[in-house]
């Protein structure tokens, strides 16, 4: 097993990318911690991960609000006395074109998905330090390297995702934390639900491995980064997505 024992919290980890995630870490011997807005799924991933023989529980957390993520990383320490992985993968999408886009819609998805990075790693950062040890990886995407069509909003947080990736690289290095981006293309998950099926026919064209990304493949690089053997690895920003992009 690669993760024995690494307490790590994952967000949006209910569905998806996060849910493959929290099971495949279940798996690998991490003390998983299942965070999401949503309970029912919360509680069927953690009871997935314990029936596969692992250790999990569930909070009911958005990473949008400060409070929340707080009250969950001091049970954390409370349950389980340390913090060794953040895996920051709550994500959503409010697509329009810059024409049309709202402040509403700029506002929700940089809420979410920039700030929502910001205030997690915030709330893990101290216990890390004091540990001297820790691994942060944060949910990039093609698009945060590229941008794509009617995706301002997504883009700029998925930019900015980089950045705080690239600046805690260099400034908690030295402390024994590493930081890492994962750059998915187009994975099928519930995310692309709204996402014309002639638009992911395209997609899954312009690849040359002819086919979406699923779930696992994301969860299997988040394992490897999140484990030893990538102890070298620090502000790499690492794309995942079928050679998308070559
Ligand atoms: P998904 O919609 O299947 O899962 C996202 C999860 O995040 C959901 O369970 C949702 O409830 C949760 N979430 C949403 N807002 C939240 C909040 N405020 N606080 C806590 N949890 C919240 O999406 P996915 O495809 O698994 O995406 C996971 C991550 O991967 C996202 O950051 C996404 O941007 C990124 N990504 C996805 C793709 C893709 O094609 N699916 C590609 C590149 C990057």
């Amino acid at each position: 097993m690669r993760l024995s024992g690494k307490v790590t919290i994952i967000t949006g980890a209910a569905s998806g990318i996060g849910r493959a995630t929290a099971l495949r870490f279940g798996k690998e011997g991490a003390r998983v911690v299942v965070c999401d807005l949503n309970r029912a799924g919360i509680d069927q991933v953690v009871s997935e991960i314990v029936g596969q023989g692992g250790e999990a529980v569930g909070h009911v957390v958005n990473v949008t609000d400060m409070a929340e993520i707080n009250a969950m990383v001091a049970a954390v320490k409370a349950q389980w006395g340390r913090v060794d992985v953040l895996v920051n993968n709550a994500g959503i999408v409010a697509d329009a074109q810059l024409t049309k886009m709202t402040e509403e819609q700029f506002d929700r998805v940089i809420d979410i998905n920039l700030k929502g990075v910001f205030n997690c790693a915030k709330a893990v950062v101290d216990i890390m330090v004091a540990q001297g040890t820790g691994v942060i990886l944060n949910a990039s995407s093609v698009v945060g390297l590229y941008g794509n069509f009617g995706q301002s909003n997504y883009a700029a947080a998925k930019f900015g995702v980089i950045g705080f990736t690239k600046t805690w690289a260099k400034e908690l290095g030295r402390k024994g934390i590493r930081s890492n981006a994962v750059c998915p293309g187009f994975v099928a998950t519930p995310i692309l639900k709204d996402m014309p099926e002639k638009v992911i026919q395209s997609m899954e064209e312009r690849v040359p491995l002819k086919r979406l990304a699923q779930p696992e493949e994301i969860a299997a690089v988040y394992t490897f980064l999140a484990s030893d053997d990538a102890s070298y690895i620090n502000g790499a920003v690492l794309s995942v997505d079928g050679g998308l992009v070559i």
